[in-house]
């Protein structure tokens, strides 16, 4: 039975991972080296030099393919170096929309990288998909966006905008990192190019960088392979074994954060001192349509916004302990942080505004600890940050 049959619990484990065939052994070896033996010159082998294919990537490039439905994964050193990649299918003169609510490295790249390549880029709403069509101009190649979005937690009907994308031959790229494939395959609705920060969700531990580019289409997958090759922001052997070993148990790991997360939002929505609670799958989500249809499950994503001001929001932050007050997620411990401060500080006020990162917004990235410890943490924080 081919590993495209398998349930995802069991791809997780098994795509693309025979035990090894010299030597049985049941993990992928890591192949530390640069360079491959050639029987006669110019006749290489299935691998030739790291940098273009090295066996134990290829195994997780060939896992992530299953995991997100796709014909080809390119792996890449961070979220950032895959997204280069997959920017770099561009040329001068050419338009992108991306989602208005994107990662701060993305928007970093299309703003003040790619802007200087002389391709241009128009934030649009993409969290209404009728904004789309308007935004389109005739230079336009790519839409780019993220869903759910960073850190308003908004989603884009991917379907919808897939329909767009295609009647206008644009290539649309899904940052999934938020989701990861256990809970929603973009490929699936329609996108062309899925991107993951691998050292998010699939990493799991907090200890790797990584990122990947998938998608079921020839002719991407050859040019991002190409860039992959050329412009050389691969993984090493170490390191994609580390995201292996990871994937391993994502899928017990999302439904421990999905589980925390729910229970953590539950408790915020009834509480004094919280004003408003996003979440998707949450009763006053206002999307949940659209997460019904789309997504297998809410993830480990809060946002909340504390009564009071910004004081009492850095002071919760400093009384908690079992969160730690840091910058990522999708690590199994509990982060938090303020994106006004931290993660979209450089964003500017404006457009702070306009997304409603304000400085009494909270991000939490919710761990897979015992969920006791995790209330009483914000329980004993919120008590503090107003004492
Ligand atoms: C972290 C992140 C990235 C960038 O990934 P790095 O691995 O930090 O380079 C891209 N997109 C999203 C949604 C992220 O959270």
């Amino acid at each position: 039975m081919s590993s495209t049959n398998y349930e995802f619990a069991t791809q997780l484990i098994h795509a693309a991972q025979e035990p090894d065939l010299q030597t049985g052994a049941v993990n992928v070896p890591i192949h530390l080296s640069s360079t491959f033996a050639q029987k006669s010159p110019g006749q290489p082998g299935p691998f030739e030099y790291s940098r273009s294919d090295n066996p134990t990537r290829q195994v997780l490039q060939k896992n992530l393919a299953v995991l997100e439905k796709g014909s080809h994964a390119f792996c890449f050193s961070s979220g950032c170096a895959a997204t280069t990649a997959v920017i770099m299918m561009l040329k001068s003169g050419d338009h992108v929309v991306c989602g208005s609510d994107l990662y701060g490295g993305t928007h970093r790249l299309f703003g003040q990288i790619f802007s200087r390549l002389g391709i241009t880029t128009t934030p649009c709403d993409l969290y209404d998909a009728n904004n789309l069509a308007p935004a389109i101009q005739k230079n336009t190649r790519m839409i780019w966006l993220e869903t759910p979005s960073n850190p308003m937690l908004k989603l884009a009907d991917i379907e919808a905008i897939s329909k767009v994308a295609n009647d206008h031959k644009l290539i649309l790229v899904v940052d999934n990192t938020f989701a990861s494939p256990y809970l929603q395959n973009p490929l699936t609705l329609g996108a062309h190019v899925v991107v993951h920060s691998t050292t998010k969700y699939i990493g799991g531990h907090s200890d790797i960088l990584g990122g990947a580019a998938i998608t079921n289409d020839e002719s991407l997958a050859e040019q991002i392979g190409f860039l992959q090759n050329a412009c050389g922001g691969v993984p090493s052997p170490f390191e994609c074994y580390l995201a292996l070993r990871s994937l391993k148990t994502l899928h017990v790991r999302m439904q421990r954060h999905c589980e925390n997360a729910t229970q953590i939002a539950d408790l915020l929505s009834s509480h004094p001192k919280i004003k408003r609670v996003i979440f998707p799958g949450h009763k006053s989500f206002t999307q949940n349509e659209l997460y019904k249809k789309q997504m297998r499950g809410p993830g480990g994503m809060i946002s909340l916004e504390i009564t009071g001001t910004a004081h009492n929001a850095a002071k919760f932050l400093e009384n908690l302990s079992v969160f730690t007050c840091a910058e990522s997620l999708g690590g199994v411990e509990s982060l938090a942080e303020s994106p006004f401060l931290m993660t979209h500080q450089k964003v500017d006020d404006r457009l702070k505004k306009i997304l409603g990162i304000s400085p009494e917004l909270i991000r939490l990235s919710v761990g897979i600890e015992d969920i006791k410890d995790l209330k009483n943490d914000i329980l004993h924080a919120l008590e503090q940050s107003f004492s």
